[in-house]
């Protein structure tokens, strides 16, 4: 696994409760602090880059 990490634009984010970035982590590693604000992606990510291509407002980058 390399160290690059996947980052979420909160600008982009449509907060979508059926977010399918969350959905498909492996890691369990997107999540947001409420209902209403946007998903960030937190220090489990292991870098896969399995979510970027899921989310329908390319929200998401590998940096
Ligand atoms: S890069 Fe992989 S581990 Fe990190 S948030 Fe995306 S799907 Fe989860």
């Amino acid at each position: 696994m390399d160290n690059r990490r996947a980052v979420i634009d909160a600008e982009k984010c449509d907060r979508s409760p059926w977010c399918p970035v969350k959905r498909v982590c492996p890691a369990n590693a997107v999540e947001r602090e409420d209902d209403n604000d946007p998903y960030f992606v937190n220090a489990y990510c292991q870098g896969c880059g399995k979510c970027v291509q899921y989310c329908p407002r390319r929200a998401v980058s590998m940096v």
